[in-house]
């Protein structure tokens, strides 16, 4: 809980970086505004949260969070309209997913309310940093970690809660290629899966450095008790159009990353009228259907290449190339009407934008 009389505390910066950033080749994660927001967890309770100049962090080298892992991570977008306003895409889903990450992985929760006015008041002094171009964006990263200075397995009693921003570019995700993997897993039946947590990501660099040596892009993680299911696609959410039908893996398995992007291909296929199946779904399905032509269209679905179409999936022996990029609907479609709403050019009918 924070304090009733908890208020923020801001010191902007005297030295803007804004004018040595060059605005048209801007990396993805390695340019940073000028503030973060941290707050302190200690003695039960959340600490006066502070806008301070982005810089470094001191840390002791017994830091529990680096040997053991209790680490969690949110990603969203902010992007301005023609008038100016900053959007922020559904920071709501962003902000229960972390409540439930924090649970998970025993750390301190922080008000859903809180976590985002936290966020709005971070974005809002460096609004100036919120690109206007097309496709651009403010990446927003918040995290917590365990900062006990003790070598032990237990739930730390303190933690730091960060948010920093990233101007990032137009993510020009070309057609992915990938595979689908039946020896390792990403995520078991009551494990952390569904977490946004550091271990998730270090567990999967391996098995995606194998399936690069191959040739794909990332893997398609399948469902770690029998390989059988398909479950997601690297750091996506994987979707399917398969007999005129959008087919995307149901998230009640506690093994599936429950991604606001997907979700909200989800909700815009089904105001259109796109018939939408959101249950298990089978390698056998999928390749048979592949065998016989049947997917038109297969995309990942995450918040920083919005939609990334697959252009391949290769299944043991076979690979199989889908219909040319260009030419499928149901991902172009979608893909434009997110980035439309995003920049403020339609009318935001499903309520999803944070403007300020
Ligand atoms: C973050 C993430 C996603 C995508 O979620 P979005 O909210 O759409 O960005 C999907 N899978 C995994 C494993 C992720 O970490």
């Amino acid at each position: 809980m924070l304090h009733d009389e908890l208020t923020l505390k801001i010191t902007p910066t005297t030295t803007s970086r804004i004018d040595s950033v060059d605005w048209d080749n801007l990396p993805f994660g390695k340019v940073f505004s000028d503030h973060m927001l941290v707050m302190d967890y200690k003695d039960g309770e959340w600490q006066q949260p502070e806008i301070m100049p982005f810089g470094k962090l001191e840390l002791h080298p017994a830091t529990s969070a680096i040997h053991y892992g209790q680490s969690i991570f949110e990603g969203m977008k902010a992007t301005k309209d023609a008038e100016g306003n900053v959007l922020i895409f559904r920071p709501d889903l962003n902000a229960k997913r972390f409540h439930e990450s924090c649970e998970r992985m025993c750390m301190p929760t922080i008000p859903e309310s809180i976590f985002i006015d936290l966020i709005q008041k971070t974005v809002d002094l460096d609004r100036a940093w919120v690109p206007s171009k097309d496709g651009y964006a403010l990446y927003i990263r918040p995290y917590m970690f365990a900062t006990d200075d003790f070598i032990g397995i237990k739930p730390s009693d303190t933690y730091k809660f960060i948010i920093f921003t990233c101007p990032v570019g137009a993510y020009y995700s070309q057609p992915v290629n990938v595979k689908i993997e039946e020896y390792y897993t990403r995520a078991a039946q009551g494990g952390v899966g569904r977490a946004k947590t550091a271990g998730n990501y270090a567990a999967s660099l391996y098995p995606a450095k194998l399936a690069k040596d191959e040739g794909f892009d990332q893997l398609v993680w399948t469902d770690a008790k029998e390989h059988k299911y398909i479950e997601e696609s690297g750091t996506m959410n994987i979707v399917f159009e398969i007999d005129g039908k959008l087919v995307t893996p149901a998230e009640d398995a506690d093994t599936i990353l429950r991604g606001v992007t997907k979700r909200s291909v989800v909700d815009v296929a089904k105001s259109w009228g796109i018939p939408v199946e959101e249950r298990q779904v089978s390698v056998e399905e999928v390749v048979q259907a592949l065998r016989e032509g049947r997917v038109t269209d297969a995309f990942g679905a995450g918040t920083a290449a919005t939609i990334a179409q697959i252009a391949k999936i290769g299944f043991r022996d076979e690979l199989f190339e889908l219909p040319d990029p260009s030419s499928r609907t149901l991902s172009n479609k979608i893909g434009e009407f997110l980035n439309d709403l995003k920049a403020g050019r339609i009318k935001d009918e499903f309520g999803w934008l944070l403007k300020f």
